[in-house]
């Protein structure tokens, strides 16, 4: 990895846990030795996020899994990114694909939440990512140049985003891409950055992988030049994600 890119690791903890529960892996997370060259940001369900904030230390930073694109309003379950700053949080997660692909959210209404949640304030994780379909049929980059650009055009500054690359078909699955075909789709996503946006913002956007990333695969994963991090799921909610936090060596 380039060494002008922090090193990130999310945990998107998804719909898990009670305050026990936390209190285990905020206990880890205290305790444990993260690697001071490394963002480590944690992801709890919204209502334990305040918890989290106030049983974390402070090198640990904690997202929001979604947010809507309105500041306030007649949005009946819906949380905004202020309310998510109010509460202590510092990222969001938009787009992750049991949001597009189970509550239906499109590339456009997930590039509108990106910027909204940008202009708040808030650093944004966007995912994209094929389905297994998809990779069959030769469609992965089709897929990803889609998601990117309904991304593109709603973003203006690069710099508080990074892009989370998370093929459908392993995440959850115990199915992780080898590090070749991760290192191959982060690379194309950075070179259309580059064609698209432009080669300042392709060299400096951290683009982390996810998708059944464990303790015993991530330091493969992260030799690659163009896996800046990861985003993970179920590895997060265990001991084993500070071998993850500290897989860049
Ligand atoms: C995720 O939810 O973003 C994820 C990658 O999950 P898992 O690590 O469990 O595959």
């Amino acid at each position: 990895m380039s060494n002008e890119r922090k090193f990130f690791v999310g945990g998107n903890w998804k719909m898990n846990g009670d305050k026990k529960a936390i209190d285990g892996i905020c206990d880890f997370l205290n305790k444990g030795s993260l690697n001071s060259n490394t963002d480590v940001v944690v992801a709890p369900p919204y209502c334990y996020l305040q918890y989290s904030r106030e049983k974390l230390s402070s090198k640990v930073q904690v997202a929001a899994q979604n947010c809507y694109t309105k500041k306030e309003g007649a949005f009946t379950g819906e949380i905004s990114p202020a309310m998510i700053k109010d509460i202590g949080g510092t990222w969001v997660i938009t787009g992750h694909s049991e949001r597009r692909h189970i509550m239906g959210e499109t590339d456009e209404f997930v590039a509108e939440k990106t910027r909204f949640a940008q202009d708040c304030g808030l650093g944004v994780i966007p995912c994209v990512g094929e389905k297994l379909e998809e990779r069959e049929a030769n469609q992965t980059m089709d897929v990803i140049n889609r998601q990117m650009k309904a991304l593109a055009d709603k973003i203006s500054d690069w710099s508080t985003v990074v892009i989370a690359y998370e093929p459908v078909w392993a995440i959850g699955t115990g199915k992780t891409a080898t590090p070749e075909q991760a290192q191959e789709v982060h690379a194309q996503i950075r070179e259309w950055l580059k064609k698209t946006v432009n080669a300042d913002v392709a060299k400096a956007t951290r683009i982390i992988y996810g998708g059944s990333v464990k303790g015993s695969n991530a330091a493969e994963l992260a030799k690659k030049p163009d896996i800046d991090g990861f985003l993970v799921g179920g590895a997060s909610l265990k001991p084993e994600f500070i071998e993850i936090v500290n897989a860049q060596g």
